[in-house]
């Protein structure tokens, strides 16, 4: 990225000069990257400040571009808020929204997307894999579905990419938010991967002006942070497999690890159909508060999703899975990163273990002298 800083100024659109050429240049080669991570053709793939702007581009955009159609959008009660609450926007503007639910592993089922199908829907959205609790959900099932009942599919691949192979073609996908940053990229940058042909997709923009993006998203294109994003998605294609081998060895030896000191740890996701850099573990008998402020000294570690920490309420796909507010409220999230090793890992094994133990003991003594 640093060329892009401090000596290569053009801008991409400015084409009249060898500035700009060479500019557009590296947009365009961070552009293919992009879309081969996905499968994709590199004329599919839009970019944009992140997958929240990228999502409701979608929801809105194709809700606008297909109104004739129909007025029914379908979502899952586990998405990310940003699908959660555009959806919520529609339906204050008169669309009709289903949210279906989710099993105890967080899965949806391809069935109860079927039977929510009407000849009004207009669009699927459900995510490949969950930012909480790591469960991949069946979306190549869902994108047969989808297609035999031409309906548009929109799938955030924002937690998958660079954890699981993604496919828009194997999977019939018509949609991809992507977000760079959640790959190693920088911040303020992503990609909607919009399907150009069986079908040919339409979408209202949101953003109007000069007409970059093929007049989806117009102003001028963050060129950093687009090469930025394209090396990270080289840099995936590159190292993916061997990545998911090793986030897959260094989660199971950590639930090991922590099992063996600390009793009833509730992991929370699919146990095998999931990512793995993703750990959720919750713990009766012990006050959420308490316990995060324990550990946050010593290890990076979430309550309820990252992008939503700041409020306290208990998180709603924790809910959506079962646990009672108590129990959403004492679990952590911890994230498996390309640069941890194992010992990180047993540290932050004995400094959870460390704090719930003793929690625990605390809660056990503050209930005998209830009892008094
Ligand atoms: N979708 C998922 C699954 C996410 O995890 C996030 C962020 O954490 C987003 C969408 C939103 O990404 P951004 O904040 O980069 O727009």
């Amino acid at each position: 990225m640093l060329p892009f800083f401090n000596q290569e100024f053009g801008n991409p659109n400015s084409r009249t000069h060898s500035y700009g050429t060479r500019a557009a240049e590296a947009v365009e080669e961070a552009r293919g990257h992009v879309a081969k991570i996905l499968g994709a053709s590199p004329s599919d793939i839009i970019f944009t400040s992140g997958s929240t702007e990228a999502i409701n581009l979608t929801v809105f955009g194709i809700a606008r571009a297909y109104r004739e159609k129909g007025n029914h959008l379908i979502t899952v009660a586990t998405e990310h808020k940003a699908v959660l609450y555009s959806h919520r926007e529609l339906k204050s503007e008169g669309f009709e929204i289903t949210v279906l639910p989710v099993d105890k592993d967080g899965r949806i089922s391809p069935d109860d997307v079927a039977k929510a199908i009407t000849p009004k829907t207009i669009l699927v959205s459900v995510m490949m894999a969950n930012n909480e609790i790591g469960t991949i959900h069946p979306i190549q099932e869902i994108g047969k579905i989808c297609k035999e009942k031409e309906v548009l599919f929109q799938c955030d691949a924002v937690q998958a990419v660079g954890k699981m192979h993604v496919d828009v073609e194997k999977c019939g996908i018509d949609l991809v938010p992507l977000s760079a940053h959640k790959i190693y990229g920088p911040k303020g940058v992503g990609a909607l991967y919009i399907r150009k042909k069986n079908p040919r997709i339409r979408i209202q923009p949101m953003i109007f002006g000069g007409g970059h993006e093929k007049g989806m998203r117009s102003g001028t294109m963050n060129v950093t942070g687009i090469v930025g994003f394209g090396e990270a998605c080289r840099l995936i294609d590159q190292e993916l497999d061997r990545e998911m081998e090793t986030l897959k060895k260094m989660r199971e030896k950590f639930m090991r690890t922590l099992e063996k000191s600390v009793s009833d740890v509730q992991w929370n996701g699919h146990p095998t159909d999931r990512i793995h850099n993703n750990i959720s573990m919750s713990f009766s008998g012990v006050d959420g508060t308490a316990l995060v402020n324990a550990v946050k000294d010593d290890i990076a570690i979430s309550t309820g999703a990252t992008c939503t920490s700041v409020t306290v309420d208990p998180s709603h796909v924790l809910t959506a899975i079962g646990l009672s507010p108590d129990l959403a409220n004492a679990t952590l999230r911890m994230g498996i990163g390309r640069f941890n090793t194992d010992a990180d890992l047993d540290f932050a094994a004995d400094v959870i273990a460390h704090a719930v133990n003793k929690l625990r003991k605390v809660t056990r003594v503050d209930m005998k002298l209830a009892e008094l």
